[in-house]
């Protein structure tokens, strides 16, 4: 079948040379998808079937019932793949069928349930860039969602694009070597880079794109007229997934332009250090997502996430969020009653797509149906509502009940997968539909007739009318009664048992019963497709009253968390005052068998109070209340309420954090330079309205350098007009506790420890002043060090207590006192080269 000359295999070879190399053909040979060459191979083991030969040419296929599922194991595996099928029925053609890749299929770009996490958005992402302007475009095609910023600032664009997590990145061919791009998309190993011609991205191309895409004269609606970078891989974006991978684009009907200003500013390692979201290629465990995430449909979820990644800065915007949650928080039956409806919900946004790109069944439309019908009831609920916004959700929210009635009437409750086989469409929705499957009923019972009468007639009481593929409808007759069987039966097989016979009349019956079976299939289908267009004409309608409900579905779960976890309402301000009473950390106090989680409190401001110095203990608690202070200004932020029992925060621009010793070999940057770069960008992007957290920093390198570093990124924080952002600063130099002696906005406070006999307790309590002792001996006992080298320790420390060098210049820290020997064997271990010094 493969001979490499036939007309088919020269067909195969003219369709793959029109697709770009890297995508693996799909080309159907009647039930199968058969992939060849190359493409075969790579396939085979992903896909774990058996690769075979034939004519030398490697080979392996899957049946294309089964399509989906092979399809979302190669996407995961980062593989494009294209759909060739035959476009025209068998039968139809003289020569050879007709094929055509319907479709190319990229990780950036599935719209398959199998593929997709319902709870993230799958992006697309297209980034140009003129001079120092970069363009960054973010296509959801599986929801229709599409937003794009425009930036000067190379951090900014490579948070965005971090945070987003495209699973692929459209370039203009002639920037895939720019090493600025390079730098932006390094270590994000999960997305694949497509290159596209440079002409697509060419700004003139691009807006006729955009134009006519959105059937508008300008694009002043979008807010990007002008915006030429956007402008430029918006409309790239468009062509490339229409054009290059021949998809249905109808369904993206808004385009979105972000300010840097209408969210809070943080980059990707803020989110993780802060445990907001902790996700593949950041790291993993419990995270603020987790604790928050009771939200009830996958828009909600999605939604959840966005609210995280991305918290508000207008603080009307936000106070609108409060006020909705206050709404539900005080009434807990319209609370229970939004989420009863929301839980009748189904993915609508992706539904809508599916729906608009063919690939559905009777069951989605089924879940539409559903899905709208529990609107009225929510639409009403929540525009009882005294809160603006939830009068304005309430009205973005579309009733369609012409729609929900339409489908309850047409389509039965449990349809089958498939729409190819009838039983989709309910009795007496269509008169003509009903005819015929009356005639098929009539059919079924005269042959239920038939075979009674012809058992009578023969007097063979085990004679059957029987159907298969290959005769159609038959009468089987035992050998033990081939004696009774009538002339006019005419015998078609003979088996061991039995000898099966056909009747005219029977034949006749059956071309009536498969006509009307056929047509009826054949209508039901028709009805369905109608039924669909109807459904995408609402397509528009659809995606807005989602994306309402998902944001309700959102401020449901942050009453329902506040109502569970013990939540209050913070105070916004836009003055410049963070003052929290008994705060608590909203991730550390949810971890299972933790201790009692100790509340703290917090003022800060870009006053008096404008550098906090934190010290205290190792295992203290110094970090866990940094971050602590800055996840409840960003879910206060968020629109939620947070874990204190009074909370009065300033909205702020920015977080930063700079935390812990999070070595990015990855990208190969050592820990101490990694941390002297995420300080270097605090200082020099921060402002008076933003927050700080600084975890220890100065730490990667000697203790001199360490403390000097320290101090002077302390000074500049607090000295510098155009900065004074207030910040957390927990540290183990104690030598930082000076700076409050001559600097006014710096205030000491420390972690409480006691010292209960050889050991120390953690109290978790922040309290004015520094602390006494760094208990560090103390800690490294508990945690099981072995107690030769927690004695000795404690004579080193001793010493350095005492003063750094002795007379002959040797350094003291080695000396043994008197009398207490300890197990220390100076042979075994010598801190300064072989000879162990001695005083
Ligand atoms: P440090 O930074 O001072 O070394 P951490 O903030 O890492 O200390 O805290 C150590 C551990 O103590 C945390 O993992 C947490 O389990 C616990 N912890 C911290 N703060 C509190 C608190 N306020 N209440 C209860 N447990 C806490
Ligand atoms: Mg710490």
């Amino acid at each position: 079948m493969v001979d490499t000359s036939t007309p088919m295999m020269r067909q195969y070879r003219r369709i793959k040379g029109e697709i770009s190399s890297d995508i693996i053909l799909f080309f159907r040979l009647g039930d199968f998808y058969e992939m060849f060459f190359e493409d075969a191979k790579a396939a085979a083991p992903i896909l774990d079937i058996a690769l075979t030969k034939r004519h030398d040419v490697p080979m392996c296929g899957v049946p294309v019932h089964a399509l989906d599922g092979y399809l979302a194991k190669l996407i995961r595996a980062g593989k494009k793949v294209a759909i060739c099928d035959q476009v025209e029925e068998a039968s139809a053609s003289k020569g050879i069928v007709r094929r055509e890749v319907t479709r190319v299929v990229t990780p950036g770009t599935v719209i398959e349930d199998s593929v997709l996490e319902s709870g993230r958005n799958n992006f697309l992402a297209a980034i140009c860039r003129s001079g120092d302007i970069f363009g960054l475009v973010l296509l959801d095609l599986s929801t229709g969602l599409f937003e794009a910023e425009e930036t000067c600032d190379v951090s900014t664009l490579a948070a965005s694009i971090r945070k987003a997590l495209p699973m692929e990145c459209i370039v203009p061919l002639g920037m895939t070597d720019d090493p600025v791009f390079r730098e932006v998309v390094d270590g994000l190993s999960s997305m694949h880079i497509s290159a596209c011609e440079d002409w697509t991205f060419d700004y003139d191309t691009a807006r006729d794109n955009l134009i006519r895409h959105f059937g508008v004269h300008s694009l002043d609606g979008f807010g990007c007229e002008g915006k030429k970078e956007i402008v430029r891989a918006a409309g790239a974006a468009l062509y490339y997934v229409r054009e290059d991978l021949r998809r249905q684009v109808d369904h993206i009907k808004s385009f979105h332009v972000c300010s840097a200003t209408d969210f809070l500013i943080m980059d990707e390692s803020t989110c993780a250090n802060l445990d907001l979201i902790k996700q593949q290629g950041w790291s993993v465990g419990a995270d603020l997502l987790g604790v928050l995430d009771v939200t009830k449909t996958a828009m909600g979820r999605r939604k959840l996430r966005d609210c995280l990644l991305r918290p508000l800065t207008d603080i009307k915007c936000i106070v609108d969020r409060h006020d909705v949650v206050e709404t539900f928080y005080k009434d807990r039956s319209m609370l229970g009653g939004v989420s009863a409806e929301l839980d009748g919900i189904r993915d609508l946004e992706r539904l809508i797509v599916r729906i608009g790109s063919g690939g559905v069944n009777g069951r989605d439309l089924v879940a539409v149906g559903r899905s709208l019908s529990c609107l009225p009831t929510l639409k009403a609920l929540v525009g009882n509502g005294e809160a603006r916004l939830m009068k304005d959700l309430a009205r973005r929210i579309a009733l369609l009940p012409d729609l929900v009635e339409l489908l309850t009437r047409a389509i039965v409750d449990e349809p089958p997968v498939t729409i190819r086989e009838g039983g989709v469409i309910r009795d007496g929705y269509d008169q003509e539909l009903d005819e015929l499957q009356k005639i098929a009923a009539k059919g079924r019972r005269w042959l239920a007739e038939y075979q009674a009468t012809e058992q009578e007639r023969t007097g063979i009481k085990t004679l059957k009318v029987r159907h298969n593929r290959v005769f159609g409808y038959y009468i089987e007759v035992s050998k033990a009664q081939m004696g009774n069987v009538p002339d006019e039966y005419i015998r078609k097989q003979t088996l061991v048992n039995a000898e099966r016979f056909i009747t005219p009349e029977l034949k006749d019956y059956e071309n009536r019963i498969l006509g009307s079976r056929e047509r009826s299939i054949a209508l039901e289908y028709e009805i369905f497709q109608s039924l669909r267009d109807t459904v995408l004409l609402e397509t528009g309608r659809i995606q807005e009253t989602a994306k309402a409900i998902a944001e309700i579905d959102v401020l449901v779960a942050f009453a329902d968390r506040a109502l569970a976890l013990g939540y209050v309402r913070p105070t916004m301000t836009s003055g410049d005052r963070v003052k929290i009473r008994e705060g608590r950390h909203p991730v550390v106090e949810q971890m299972p068998d933790s201790e009692r989680f100790v509340p703290n409190d917090t003022n800060l401001d870009c006053t008096e109070n404008q550098l906090i110095i934190i010290t205290g203990p190792n295992m203290a608690g110094k970090s866990t209340y940094i971050r602590q202070v800055a996840v409840l200004v960003i879910m206060a932020q968020m629109g939620s309420f947070v874990p204190a029992d009074e909370a009065e925060i300033s909205v702020v621009d920015r977080v930063f954090t700079r935390v812990g010793a999070s070595d990015d070999l990855a990208r190969g940057r050592s820990t101490f330079m990694v941390e002297m770069q995420e300080t270097a960008n605090i200082l020099n992007n921060a402002t008076p309205r933003s927050l700080i957290v600084l975890d220890e920093i100065g730490r990667g390198t000697s203790t001199f350098d360490g403390i000097s570093i320290a101090w002077a990124v302390a000074e500049h924080l607090h000295n510098k007009a155009s900065l004074k952002a207030k910040t957390l600063f927990a540290t183990h130099y104690h030598e930082l506790t000076d700076l409050a002696g001559t600097m006014t906005g710096v205030k000491n406070y420390n972690v409480l420890a006691r010292e209960k006999g050889d050991s120390v307790v953690f109290m978790r309590k922040i309290v004015p002043g520094s602390a006494d002792k760094s208990y560090g001996i103390q800690v490294a006992r508990l945690a099981g060090m072995p107690v030769d080298v927690v004695e000795r320790s404690k004579e080193i420390l001793a010493n350095l207590e005492e003063g750094e060098f002795g007379e002959t210049g040797q350094p003291k820290i080695a000396k043994q006192r008197k009398g207490k020997t300890g197990g220390y064997d100076p042979s075994q271990l010598s801190l300064f080269g072989t000879d162990p010094i001695r005083m």
